[in-house]
């Protein structure tokens, strides 16, 4: 079974699966704003999907600045990451779960 690890800071926690790795780091580490639209993304590979999949290399390297060595390992990642998952579905289903949880939260009293 692969085995993925995140790549957020130091974090370097892993699972065995890409969707408890994407479930994790949309509900454990804060979001980034996307320094080419401003939209506020989770970190790691739905950073990697937005930037690179909705905006492009071109932009990548413009505003992050990027080498072509952080472009090949992040289109490298993208690539598994699609041949394992749909992300954009995945995206609006956990979002929504974290949506319910902090609807849950905000009515404890
Ligand atoms: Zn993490
Ligand atoms: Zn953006």
């Amino acid at each position: 079974m692969a085995e993925w690890v995140c790549g957020i800071s130091e974090c370097e926690k892993r699972f065995g699966t890409i969707g408890g790795l994407l479930r994790h780091q949309i509900k454990d580490h804060p979001y980034e704003s996307c320094k080419v639209c401003g939209e506020k993304i989770p970190d790691g590979i739905f950073s990697i999907q937005h930037v690179l999949g909705t905006h492009g290399r071109r932009e990548y390297v413009l505003a992050y600045n990027a080498t072509s060595n952080d472009i090949r390992y992040r289109e490298k990642i993208k690539k598994l990451v699609e041949l394992e998952i749909d992300v954009d579905a995945t995206y609006e289903l956990l979002m929504s779960e974290r949506d319910e949880e902090i609807q849950k939260l905000l009515e404890e009293d």
